[in-house]
């Protein structure tokens, strides 16, 4: 085996929800809020639109960095919900927001070049930059600002070996949303290291419980140094269909275009003409699901206010809940000490039948991450169940 592959971690996310499934199958009752998936079908005009393309024969190989038509739609997307003027030149389409991320950092790292990363953050992107051998340079926002990083702390962590800085907004794991003003002032400190990139993770983008999505694209002077991460998997329910996109300068685009060439050629003919027609529907569904969302969040808050010793915060977006369990370290049951967000998660999944994922993986030990993408009636039942469990503890 490669180096590489011996120090890769493998996806908490993913490894969780695989423990949840072998749970269930053993025949336990388990709720999974610990995969980040839409519990939403894909909308049947876009599922339709797939059928229409097998058989109107869209079979063949397609332009590694999508259809034309496909670039098209996600500029005028752009246009009309960023504000931002792309041209298809601009657009690479992948086999979901994951690849962009992958080709954007294996286009622009270096060995030894640091990759800021805002914390807590996606499980994939720190060993995304070490699979490009840069070294992850994590920033911790603080809970009492929705921990989202400042422009200070963002100073301080630059140096002469920044590449890049990866954040996600609507943010997995906290649902943070970066405004306007909180990009400006970030952009403001980048305006000073011309050698520093950003890769602007929207994927979330369409579930934004506030209004008002903010791109660090938006931003003039720092423009072409930012590449603008989206996809169909959270914001059309569409993670099995296998489409992301990334938006940046020409040069970058075709860097990754070239990238992508080597590695996986173009995504799915099919999948690429039902992400259009997605585009084309506009945003009536995304929005449906949102409201959904939202009403299980205020649930979920409820909820968790009345378990004693969860620290939460009112998540903006996304649909993840990620509160501060610290209080239940060193807490024991049957002769076991609970002493970390890992080991906390694990006796939820064994006592509660509840699978979430702790917070190591994201950064942010402290804590554990739970899904809300996932009917009143599970995330009622599953909280019922956690402060049953938690109360056992001593
Ligand atoms: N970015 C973030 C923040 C995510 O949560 C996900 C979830 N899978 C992705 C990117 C990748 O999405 P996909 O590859 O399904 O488009
Ligand atoms: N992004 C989702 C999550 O955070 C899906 C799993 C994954 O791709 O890691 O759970």
């Amino acid at each position: 085996m490669s180096d590489r592959i011996l120090a890769l971690a493998e996806s908490q996310t993913i490894a969780m929800a695989k423990k949840a499934r072998e749970l269930a199958a053993q025949g336990h009752d388990v709720i999974n809020l610990s995969f980040g998936e839409p519990d939403f079908q894909t909308p049947d005009y876009i599922k339709e639109a797939a059928k229409q393309a097998i058989d109107e024969g869209f079979t063949f190989y397609t332009p590694v960095a999508g259809y034309p038509e496909l670039r098209q739609e996600i500029a005028d997307k752009f246009k009309r919900d960023n504000n931002l003027n792309y041209k298809p030149e601009n657009i690479v389409v992948s086999t979901g927001a994951k690849q962009s991320i992958a080709n954007a950092v294996l286009c622009l790292v270096n060995p030894g070049d640091e990759v800021i990363i805002f914390s807590p953050y996606w499980v994939s992107y720190e060993e995304i930059v070490k699979l490009a051998e840069g070294v992850p340079v994590p920033v911790m926002g603080r809970l009492e600002n929705d921990y989202k990083v400042t422009a200070e702390q963002l100073e301080k962590a630059i140096t002469t070996n920044t590449k890049i800085v990866l954040y996600s907004s609507p943010c997995n794991p906290t649902g943070a949303v970066y405004s306007t003003e909180e990009l400006q002032a970030l952009a403001k400190v980048l305006e000073k290291h011309p050698q520093v990139h950003v890769i602007a993770d929207e994927i979330y983008e369409y579930i934004n419980f506030e209004g008002g999505h903010a791109s660090m694209a938006g931003i003039a002077a720092i423009r072409d140094r930012v590449i603008t991460i989206n996809g169909f998997s959270k914001g059309y329910a569409m993670t099995g269909w296998r489409v992301g996109y990334l938006a940046a300068s020409k040069e970058i685009a075709a860097a990754c275009d070239k990238m992508q060439s080597q590695i996986t050629s173009g995504t799915c003919s099919i999948a690429q003409k039902a992400a259009t027609a997605a585009l084309k529907g506009g945003k009536a569904a995304p929005e449906e699901m949102a409201a959904a969302y939202r009403r299980r969040r205020d649930l979920v808050l409820q909820l968790m206010n009345e378990i004693p010793g969860f620290q939460t915060y009112v998540p903006s977006g996304a649909f993840y809940i990620f509160p501060d369990v610290s209080h239940y370290f060193g807490k024991r049951y049957q002769g076991q000490t609970i002493s970390s967000a890992l080991d906390l998660s694990l006796f939820l999944l064994t006592d509660a039948h509840v699978a979430v994922v702790s917070g190591e993986a994201f950064g942010a030990g402290q804590c554990i991450r739970f899904s809300f993408a996932a009917s009143d009636e599970k995330l009622t039942e599953a909280l019922r169940r956690i402060k049953n469990s938690l109360a056992k503890l001593n």
